[in-house]
């Protein structure tokens, strides 16, 4: 017997992401796309998502009604922060699994994906590429062995539409090296350097940030010792690769108990 096919409903459907999202979708012969919307200003609304994708008409209209997407059995949503939250708030109250893939949320906004977790799963990770999951769990280790005397520096570029800093992924590959240290990346990150900074604190995490042209995300961790360095590197070459990965993680959620996830949860699952 077949299984059947996963419904899934994608805000932000006239973004970029979104509609790389509705492509991979069109490709996926396990997962049906019934809803897609984006905001009321946008100029997409009332158009038909597959043909704004570039797949072909598909009959999904993008609409500005968030309630229909209620009928889907996964939401996958990169959006933005305040758009995310609601889109979870209306996740949990209609029953649908949820990926979160919106990066620059707050510790409040978390708290809000984590609470609507307590009723659905939901996978919420800042960079949706199986590349850079295993990347982090490597900076962890690498972190967790140079200790004294080694500086740890972050560097990422991206696309100049980029509207949050340090990225996403940025901070969660600090967060891994702070962990493989055993502190918290809040009391050793060190984001702006200008003017008379004094020279670097022992044990800080530096983060350097670079925007231009259409860079698809490149992370750099870079651990300086004496007379070696030892670098650590992601380049996605195609946005391609955050959109399968977020179907990973929504095949994932779709069969999963409710609970906060992270796409170290989708590739062990
Ligand atoms: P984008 O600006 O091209 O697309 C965002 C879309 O969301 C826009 O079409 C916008 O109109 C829409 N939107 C905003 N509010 C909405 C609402 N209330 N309802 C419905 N639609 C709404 O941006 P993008 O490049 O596609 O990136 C989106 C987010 O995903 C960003 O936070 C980005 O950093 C993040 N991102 C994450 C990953 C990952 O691997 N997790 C990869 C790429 C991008």
């Amino acid at each position: 017997m077949t299984s059947p096919m996963i419904k899934i409903g994608i805000p932000g459907a006239a973004g970029r992401m979104g509609r790389m999202l509705i492509r991979e979708i069109a490709a996926a012969p396990d997962l049906e796309l019934v809803a897609a919307t984006d905001r009321s200003e946008s100029e997409a609304l009332g158009q038909d998502s597959g043909l704004l994708a570039g797949t072909g008409t598909n009959g999904v209209l993008i609409s500005d009604n968030p309630e229909t997407l209620a009928g889907a059995d996964v939401l996958i949503d990169f959006t933005s922060p305040a758009a995310s939250i609601a889109h979870a708030g209306i996740a949990a109250g209609q029953g649908c699994a949820m990926v979160v893939g919106t990066t620059g949320l707050s510790g409040d906004d978390e708290a809000a994906l984590a609470a609507a977790a307590q009723s659905v799963p939901l996978v919420y990770c800042a960079n949706t590429s199986v590349g850079v999951t295993l990347l982090a769990k490597l900076v962890e280790q690498v972190a967790a062995q140079l200790v004294e005397g080694w500086d740890i520096e972050i560097l990422e570029a991206h696309h100049h539409h980029k509207v949050d800093a340090p990225s996403g992924t940025a901070l969660a590959l600090g967060e891994a090296a702070a962990r493989g240290r055993g502190v918290r990346l809040d009391n050793v990150s060190d984001m702006v350097r200008q003017g008379q900074t004094g020279a670097r604190r022992d044990g800080d995490i530096g983060f350097a940030v670079l925007r231009g042209g259409d860079v698809t995300g490149e992370h750099s961790v870079i651990f300086f010792g004496d007379s070696e360095r030892v670098e650590i590197s992601h380049k996605a070459t195609d946005r391609a690769i955050f959109a399968r990965g977020a179907l990973r993680a929504a095949r994932f959620a779709a069969s999963a108990k409710a609970g906060f996830y992270d796409m170290n949860d989708v590739l062990s699952g």
